[in-house]
């Protein structure tokens, strides 16, 4: 379903009103689809600062380990450097982690996660078993071309804790090389090199595709021509299909 037929039918007050799935849940979560760059960190930073919701990105928190030197980090690396997926077992570790550290009540924005059909249906079965579920996966389409000139120009926060990410027009820092928010020294991701960029592009189509195909099947798909949108548009867009029990708590 396109953002633009979800709106009309639901009378424009997001998927919560549309299909009554998030009135009999504990707790609703939102699976934010995209290639590299398509704005799926910069989105969910925003709805995280706006609401109280939990930024829950995997590859944020593999660079975190990698940063750290821990022995998962290493490990990790390697497959990251080359823009290659890591192990299933890595990543249900990691999301289980972080589910367990946080109020059962706590709405998730998943960035980057799921990855695989396996994922995807490990990520429902644990989540059911909390009593709460994906209420709806939002996918932000965005040309390859457009993809490949963000990546070049895309630069993070060097910060571990922080790794928030900058590009080089609306979403720039107000200081040239300079994190506006820890002060960082922002940096170019080693897998943000064109020759990765390409090949992360690549996979990154057939994974979008697997994991479109999976929440379509279950009519909770829906997806965003960001072409031509700004990043504010891209945000309010998806802000504005987010279950209303999602947004009823400001952060
Ligand atoms: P992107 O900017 O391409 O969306 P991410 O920050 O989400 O990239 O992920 C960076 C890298 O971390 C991926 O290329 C992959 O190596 C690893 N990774 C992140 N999430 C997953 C996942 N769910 N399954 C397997 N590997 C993952």
């Amino acid at each position: 379903m396109r953002a633009n037929e979800l709106l009309a039918v639901s009378g424009g007050r997001g998927f919560g009103s549309f299909s009554g799935l998030s009135e009999r849940i504990e707790s609703p979560h939102v699976v934010l689809v995209g290639g590299p760059g398509a704005g799926k960190g910069t989105v969910s930073r925003y709805l995280c600062g706006r609401y109280a919701l939990r930024h829950l990105s995997t590859g944020d928190l593999l660079r975190r380990e990698i940063d750290l030197a821990t022995q998962l980090g290493r490990y990790v690396a390697p497959f990251l450097a080359r823009g290659e997926l890591v192990a299933d077992h890595i990543i249900f570790d990691q999301v289980q982690a972080q589910l367990e550290t946080l109020p059962e009540h706590t709405g998730f924005i998943f960035d980057g996660v799921p990855r695989t059909w396996e994922q995807a249906v490990w990520l429902d079965r644990e989540l059911s078993a909390r009593c709460s579920t994906i209420a709806l996966a939002v996918r932000i389409e965005v040309p390859h071309d457009e993809l490949i000139t963000r990546a070049a120009e895309r630069r993070v926060c060097s910060s571990a804790e922080c790794q928030r990410s900058y590009g080089a027009r609306s979403t720039a820092p107000r200081i040239a090389g300079i994190c506006d928010d820890c002060r960082g020294v922002l940096v170019q991701r080693a897998d943000d090199h064109p020759d990765v960029v390409r090949r992360r592009l690549r996979d990154s189509a057939v994974i979008e595709h697997v994991i479109a195909e999976y929440y379509e099947r279950t009519g909770r798909l829906v997806t965003i021509n960001a072409a031509g949108l700004s990043m504010h548009e891209l945000k309010l867009a998806v802000a504005r299909l987010l279950p209303s029990r999602m947004l009823a708590s400001v952060a």
